[in-house]
């Protein structure tokens, strides 16, 4: 008999399972908006990152589909190797006057932002400076680079300089957060940690993917919200959550853009996203610039839900945002809690480990523009009502 070298799988998928942490896809039949249709049926939608409503905004489509006429659909080849569109440009150009820095580079997503630009500022010889609950893309971006991986508790800046105090021996260190953290929905105390990377002469990058478009006066993100724009020399965007398309970027210095054009090894080692993408970032970010109610409603309707769910006794841990984990503890609880709002036509996934730590298994609801009071007063009466399963 032929040897199956894959014949381990069929032993840990069942332990997944039996877990509670096995995954499985789900796959939409229609756009991804406040209501999708799952098998035939319809929910209200709390699992998107699409803050603003804009994933299926027509006009989004109609700057694709006039793109699509002018550049066809492939970019054919890695940006460097002429994969990379006019389209692509004034996209960055846009994007580096809307975060008000020099220059602007664009990857095909966030994740690849993420892990390239960090790899490309460190490496062997240096170390990096990493929250324990920043994302998976900052996580492996730390890998790659080689460098010493030095982890600090959450949101703590205390033990952040203390870190860095005892380690001045690095050639080169870099501290790397998530601004507006994708699971707790908190923020990190951006300000405490871009005077602690002043103080200690290191560089700072700070992610900012469920932020941007959704804080601060023009949108930017928290960097704007916490007046420290200026201090974060590296900041990472992505243009698939509220800017509603695909794509992510890395803004900052001229100095900091050429070297990662260089350097950066997804974004030399892959093809160019097509330019059409770009024309939908463009008039995503046309919509942010000129529709500032959208990131204020959605502000308002987060902090009246925040507030409402935590009269029912709901734990928010600290959520400050448009992502609220509504924190039950085991894995099996969240699902069950999950099922039970599927049952009543609402989405809203359940969140376990190692997504989470162990023992913080969550209900993740995210809020959008799109969501109207009566969706919101659903999900509360549901919650209400499933009070006893937590
Ligand atoms: C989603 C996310 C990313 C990745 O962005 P994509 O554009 O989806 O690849 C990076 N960082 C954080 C904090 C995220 O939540």
């Amino acid at each position: 008999m032929v040897f199956d070298c894959l014949r381990w799988i069929d032993e840990e998928l069942p332990a997944l399972e039996a877990k509670g942490r096995r995954r499985k896809l789900l796959s939409r039949s229609n756009a991804q908006a406040a209501v999708i249709a799952l098998d035939g049926r319809e929910y209200v939608n709390f699992g998107t990152n699409d803050y603003l409503g804009l994933a299926a905004d027509p006009r989004l489509a109609e700057a694709v589909a006039s793109a699509l006429d002018q550049y066809g659909w492939g970019s054919g080849a890695s940006p460097l190797i002429l994969g990379h569109a006019e389209l692509h440009r004034r996209l960055e150009e846009q994007i580096a006057e809307f975060e008000g820095v020099e220059a602007a580079l664009l990857f095909t997503s966030g994740f690849a932002a993420n892990s390239g630009t960090i790899a490309a500022l460190v490496g062997p010889g240096d170390a990096v400076f990493s929250d324990r609950k920043n994302h998976a893309s900052l996580f492996d971006g730390c890998r790659l680079s080689r460098a010493d991986i030095r982890v600090y508790p959450h949101a703590d800046p205390q033990a952040l300089d203390d870190l860095l105090e005892k380690t001045t021996a690095y050639r080169r260190r870099l501290i790397v957060t998530d601004s507006l953290f994708s699971m707790d929905g908190d923020f990190a105390p951006l300000k405490e940690i871009a005077e602690i990377a002043e103080k200690r002469r290191a560089m700072l990058l700070v992610d900012e993917a469920h932020a941007t478009g959704v804080f601060g006066d023009r949108g930017r993100g928290a960097c704007e919200m916490l007046g420290v724009e200026d201090r974060v020399p590296v900041r990472i965007g992505t243009l698939s959550k509220a800017l509603g398309g695909i794509g992510g970027f890395v803004a900052g210095s001229r100095t900091l853009v050429d070297w990662l054009v260089n350097r950066a090894r997804p974004y030399v080692f892959s093809t160019a996203l097509p330019a059409a993408v770009s024309a939908a970032g463009l008039a995503a970010l046309e919509i942010v610039k000129n529709e500032p109610f959208r990131r204020g409603e959605l502000l308002v309707k987060a902090a009246d839900l925040r507030r409402e769910l935590s009269a029912q006794g709901w734990r928010l841990g600290n959520s400050a945002s448009q992502i609220l984990p509504v924190i039950v503890g085991e894995s099996e609880r969240a699902v069950a809690l999950s099922q039970k709002l599927r049952a009543r036509g609402l989405f809203v996934p359940a969140i376990r480990p190692p997504t989470v730590p162990e023992g913080e298994a969550c209900l993740r609801i995210s809020l959008s523009y799109a969501h109207s009071p009566a969706m919101i007063g659903k999900l509360l009466e549901s919650l209400y009502d499933a009070r006893s399963l937590a």
